[in-house]
């Protein structure tokens, strides 16, 4: 039942064809994929022999409550769970992705902060393990909230977290930084270090608009300060295929995005709210659940993508 349905704007449909697409006869033998097109085939990932270097993914969106750090723990627990060395950095001074890995931030006196602004701390000083094989964390309390005025006047202030990260990037294979829901300068310090970005949207109509901003400053920053920077790929999150509103925005963002959606799309489900609260990744919470194995899906794409 449609008990949600808020309909597109035809304006933002025009030329979609959405609804000749979903009324055209399936084709035999292919299976859809909840973006509406023939799953990609990806192989099962090859286990490895030696470690790093690293490869670091932004997960970036300006809009708050996307799935950022929902996507952050949960595709770095399925990393972790395919034997890659991850490690995950909170680089939002709510630090949820710390309270969403059990670790008590509140608490903590060394963090992320002081290791942007302090150059005698060092990753390593603040470097935590999880409970999740395979997987650490560098943390983040409210305090970060004070680093962006002081980098402000330091030289090189795009850069703190690349350099902080560098002596780490070999013993990890990926490092995924949880973006805040801005676009200032923690988040360009992110997009200044990242070989690239992941963008978690929420299935719903206005999630689109913010994505021009942000393949804007992800354009800036690779022509001023990362030419290496590309975009991984688009996951659509908190999709709900019952709702015509849902499958209407997903026509329409895989005929803008195209290939960089990715196969993999996570389902608005309760399960993820309950996972903050217990402190633990999907995949450990609530191991055969369809959301597991959607972030499961989603690292084996992403392993496939970036070859590691
Ligand atoms: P962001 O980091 O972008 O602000 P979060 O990952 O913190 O977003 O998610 C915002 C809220 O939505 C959290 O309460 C989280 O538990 C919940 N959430 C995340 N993903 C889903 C999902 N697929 N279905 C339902 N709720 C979700
Ligand atoms: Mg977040």
């Amino acid at each position: 039942t449609e008990t949600t349905q808020t309909r597109t704007p035809a304006w933002a449909l025009a030329a979609t064809g959405s609804r000749d697409a979903e009324s055209a006869p399936p084709v035999a033998d292919v299976e859809l994929g909840p973006t509406g097109r023939p799953r990609r085939s990806i192989p099962e990932p090859a286990p490895l022999s030696s470690h790093g270097p690293a490869k670091i993914i932004a997960m970036c969106n300006q809009k708050g409550g996307v799935g950022k750090t929902t996507s952050t723990i949960n595709l770095g627990a399925s990393l972790a769970e395919c034997g890659r060395r991850v490690l995950l950095v909170d680089l939002d001074p709510q630090g949820a992705l710390s309270a969403g890995l059990g670790v008590a931030h509140h608490d903590l006196d060394m963090t992320v902060h002081n290791v942007l602004v302090d150059p005698r701390v060092t990753a390593d000083d603040v470097l935590v393990h999880t409970r999740v094989e395979n997987l650490d964390l560098l943390p983040s309390n409210i305090d970060l909230s004070a680093a962006e005025i002081q980098l402000v006047s330091e030289v090189g202030r795009e850069q703190a977290l690349g350099r902080a990260l560098y002596p780490l990037l070999d013993r990890y294979d990926y490092i995924l930084v949880d973006c805040q829901p801005s676009l200032g300068l923690l988040t360009v310090n992110a997009l200044a270090c990242a070989d690239s970005v992941l963008i978690p949207m929420e299935c719903e109509f206005f999630s689109l608009r913010g994505l021009a901003l942000l393949n804007d400053t992800v354009a800036k920053v690779r022509d001023r300060l990362n030419p290496k920077l590309t975009v991984a790929g688009i996951l659509v999150t908190m999709y709900d295929s019952r709702t015509l509103h849902g499958r209407e925005v997903m026509s329409r963002v895989v005929e803008v995005f195209g290939d960089l959606v990715y196969d993999a799309v996570i389902n608005r489900t309760v399960k993820f709210p309950e996972t903050s609260v217990a402190g633990e990744p999907i995949t450990r919470w609530a191991p055969t659940s369809a959301g597991a194995e959607a972030y499961r899906g989603l690292a084996r794409e992403v392993i496939h993508r970036t070859g590691r």
